[in-house]
């Protein structure tokens, strides 16, 4: 079937249709545009009164989000980024996780006109990974120290859901034994970015062990959404793409990840945007996004709209934007990408993110190949803000206070979905996760770091292990005999320990 004939069939209307609410969806742009007027020069005390919330890790309504996004006077910012950062360690305590993102296809059918690996651009050369290519990837990716990834793929036959699966497949397969001769390194979840999908796909991705289910809505402006995406394209339908997490749910996906552009449209909007989207999967499914991502538009090779958005968020208004989804959303993860640059990446963490990604390689075939991206201009769907290796920035964040987790154990051990929802809201599972963080930690020391990062993250180890020792839940719940026995075991060169 050619491209266009496949195109034809990829949408379900009825896998619309039974989410919509008398015939609508969540995004009511009016009821968004009045909470954002009405709430101009909010009053302090309502701010702090939403603060208190926030900290209690409740999810704040759209009205409370307009409020915060309202926010004019500068102490009353520092406050809210403090808060932030308080409701991260709630939640998340001072751990970090890392990923990688792994593109294997820049093949697609859409035309989306601000993005590098458009069907018009001429200009790209496309390409598709083969098993033996992916295999290699994934070595590379593997060798770094990485245990978790990012697959991507453009919206294409060639990169249909079977395509998917059997890619997820073969880097699960993929193992590469230690320094010490002792055990093996590998990826151990891997998370999907790719088109939206109707429930039949979904579940083939979630049988071929598929980690959490990215999509992101670009706008969620219905205007600006028909401008950037041709009507007679896949992607043109808003409602499709709207409802893909939804369709991931009743495919038995309970960790689904949302995310906007940010540069397409009006920043705040788009902040609204994702708290509908938020509230509209806990009213449906009583789980809400299991990360929330909030890209900026980077320049990519071949857009002109990539540059010249009247919509281009600058920095100070992109710190806002994450500060106001770290209150809004307080249970979820928040991710920042090495599309920013350093020190803006370094401060962003500081307001409450819980994911990033490192030694990043966005060209298809570029990590074992090991291109810069100006080596792969043609092969690349934007331009990287930080191309550091995964060891220099963990050693930045370690610096920082911050420990690098490898986790995967709560997907593995059935903390998902309400699960781990529950858990997060109850700062449960940030205990759980700092007992991984320092095991997978630990991991990573032995068999990756440099020798100025051993020397960092040994005083950063110690000091995790001494709290974790002083900690009576702990104790009490006796984890800590086994925690300490799998510490010693992964420093003796077993791997992939975990509680
Ligand atoms: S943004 Fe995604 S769907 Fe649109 S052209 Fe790029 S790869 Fe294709």
């Amino acid at each position: 079937m050619n491209a266009k004939d496949w195109s034809r069939h990829v949408i379900k209307q009825s896998e619309i249709d039974k989410y919509l609410i008398n015939g609508k969806d969540f995004i009511d742009e009016t009821s968004i545009s009045e909470n954002l007027a009405k709430s101009a020069n909010p009053d302090p005390a309502l701010v702090h009164d939403i603060l208190k919330k926030s900290l209690e890790i409740k999810l704040l309504s759209p009205q409370e989000t307009a409020v915060l996004l309202n926010v004019k006077d500068k102490e009353l910012w520092k406050e809210m980024k403090e808060t932030a950062l308080e409701v991260k360690k709630k939640v998340y305590d001072n751990r970090i996780v890392f990923f990688a993102p792994l593109y294997c296809s820049n093949l697609c059918v859409n035309s989306c006109r601000y993005c590098g690996f458009r069907c018009d651009n001429k200009e790209e050369k496309r390409h598709v990974l083969s098993t033996e290519e992916i295999k290699n990837e994934t070595i590379s990716v593997i060798n770094e120290g990485h245990k978790r990834l990012i697959a991507v793929y453009g919206e294409h036959p060639l990169s249909d859901a079977d395509y998917i699966a059997d890619s997820m497949s073969t880097i699960y397969s993929v193992k590469c034994t230690t320094p010490s001769g002792n055990g093996f390194n590998n990826i151990r979840r891997v998370n999907v970015n790719a088109a939206p999908m109707c429930v039949e796909d979904l579940k083939k991705l979630w049988r071929a062990g598929l980690g959490t289910y990215q999509v992101f809505q670009e706008t969620y402006h219905k205007g600006r959404y028909a401008e950037l995406h041709p009507v007679d394209t896949v992607k043109g339908n808003y409602r499709w793409r709207l409802y893909a997490m939804h369709r991931a749910m009743d495919a038995g996906i309970d960790d689904v990840a949302i995310g906007a552009l940010f540069g397409l449209y009006d920043w705040r909007f788009e902040v609204m945007g994702l708290v509908e989207h938020a509230h509209d999967l806990e009213r449906q499914f009583g789980i809400g996004p299991h990360t929330i991502s909030f890209p900026r538009m980077q320049p990519a090779p071949g857009s002109f709209i990539s540059q010249n958005s009247p919509y281009l968020v600058n920095d100070d208004d992109f710190k806002k934007l994450v500060t106001v989804l770290r209150l809004a959303v307080p249970y979820t993860g928040l991710i920042v990408t090495a599309r920013e640059h350093a020190e803006l990446r370094r401060e962003i963490i500081g307001y409450g993110c819980t994911q990033t990604d490192a030694s990043t390689k966005i060209g298809i075939g570029a990590y074992s190949k090991q291109k810069k991206q100006e080596e792969n201009i043609e092969k690349v769907q934007f331009l990287l803000g930080d191309q550091r290796s995964l060891d220099e920035v963990v050693r930045e964040l370690a610096v920082d206070g911050y420990i690098t987790s490898f986790c995967t154990a709560g997907y593995r051990c059935g903390r998902t979905g309400d699960k781990i929802m529950n858990l997060l809201e109850s700062g449960t599972e940030g205990k759980f996760c700092k007992l991984n963080a320092v095991l997978t930690f630990r991991e990573f020391l032995n068999d990756y770091a440099s020798p100025e990062t051993r020397i960092v993250g040994e005083t950063l180890i110690e000091k995790e292990l001494k709290e974790i020792e002083a900690t009576s839940f702990f104790s009490e719940k006796q984890l800590l005999p086994t925690f300490l026995s799998y510490y010693h075991r992964l420093a003796a060169g077993e791997r992939d320990l975990y509680i």
